[in-house]
């Protein structure tokens, strides 16, 4: 670690990934991530610029980041984006992004030559209908195709669905068997509450029950069970002889915080020290004054809980004034 240590915490966590958020717009409205009637967007000259954004994640990894992950909204609806990937590609450090890939297509070059190789894309249905009703857009066919080309153009495929009880936890098998012929990883997201997302407990699928599907539909000598990366959210698996693999990110039953690695910074260049964390820190109003952004950033990692920003029963999630203080999802950037 460079410098002094300002990314670890009280509990030692170094913090060696930081998530960016480039934009609150979106060209879909998913109903687990964003209320119908969208959120109040921030003004155009409160959120970072590109040069904004590269000199807050150049701190960051003069100070020890070594992954980058970009997000949204959606982060391609930027219009600057090929700029900032330019910017961002000059940093010692690995770029990725998570998008929904609907015009992901017009982009496959720009990623290419800024380094990006590993994209993660939401798609929460197979199946055309459902994921217009919760995407409240038509755009299957495109985010589908857009995949098949992701894989074609060899970078690494990780595809996030997030599960809903009656919606589509009946797709779980059919996502893994996707799995059978295509080289992706498919990610299985317990559906985690957030202002405005009408979160219920009773809605969420959980670990369990993603395994008890699975233990039915393979038998136990197919299923195996993967090592996970250093600081991964997810708990992989994988059918054997089958090209891809399958994993499951348990935020709610199973919350990983003891090794969590990740900051994230909002498109308005606030400073979240976690993602279930409703207090922020204003990077961007120190960085606008001429002052070192570096204090408040150790300051905000200090400051980090240590688990679920406080939240640390499923009682404390399930209390709606804690989670509502927090932001909508699509300002955060997951
Ligand atoms: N627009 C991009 C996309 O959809 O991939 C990037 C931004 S989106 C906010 C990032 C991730 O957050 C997506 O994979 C999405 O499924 C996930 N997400 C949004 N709301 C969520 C929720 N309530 N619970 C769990 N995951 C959620
Ligand atoms: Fe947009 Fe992604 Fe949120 Fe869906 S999950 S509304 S695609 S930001």
């Amino acid at each position: 670690m460079k410098n002094n240590n300002i990314l670890q915490d009280s509990h030692g966590r170094d913090h060696t990934y930081l998530r960016i958020s480039l934009t609150e717009r979106c060209n879909l409205r998913c109903s687990y991530c964003m209320p119908a009637d969208g959120v109040p967007l921030s003004p155009k000259s409160h959120l970072m610029s590109y040069e904004e954004i590269y000199d807050i994640a150049k701190t960051f990894v003069d100070h020890g980041v070594t992954k980058i992950r970009l997000t949204g909204g959606e982060p391609l609806v930027r219009k600057d984006i090929p700029v900032i990937l330019e910017k961002l590609a000059t940093l010692p450090v690995e770029l990725s992004m998570t998008s929904n890939a609907i015009i992901i297509d017009k982009f496959i070059d720009v990623l290419k030559i800024n380094r990006i190789k590993s994209i993660n894309v939401s798609l929460d249905s197979l199946d055309r209908e459902k994921f217009k009703h919760i995407t409240r857009r038509d755009q299957f066919d495109k985010v589908y195709n857009n995949i098949l080309l992701l894989v074609k153009e060899g970078f690494q495929v990780k595809i996030n669905a997030v599960l809903m009880k009656g919606f589509n936890d009946n797709e779980i098998i059919d996502f893994i068997k996707a799995t059978k012929d295509l080289p992706i990883a498919m990610r299985f997201i317990e559906f985690m509450p957030f202002d405005g997302n009408k979160w219920d407990m009773s809605k969420m699928v959980s670990y369990q029950d993603v395994m008890e599907q699975v233990n039915q539909a393979f038998p136990e000598s197919q299923i195996e069970r993967l090592q996970d990366a250093p600081n991964d959210t997810s708990k992989n698996y994988k059918i054997k002889g089958y090209k891809g693999s399958f994993a499951i990110i348990s935020s709610v039953t199973n919350p990983f915080c003891d090794t969590c690695n990740r900051l994230r910074l909002t498109a308005n260049g606030q400073l979240k020290n976690c993602l279930f964390s409703s207090t922020e820190s204003d990077l961007l109003k120190t960085l606008r004054s001429g002052q070192p952004i570096e204090p408040i950033i150790q300051k905000a990692v200090q400051a980090k809980l240590k688990v679920r920003g406080g939240m640390n029963t499923i009682e404390k999630l399930q209390e709606p004034k804690l989670h509502t203080k927090n932001r909508s999802m699509i300002t955060i950037g997951g």
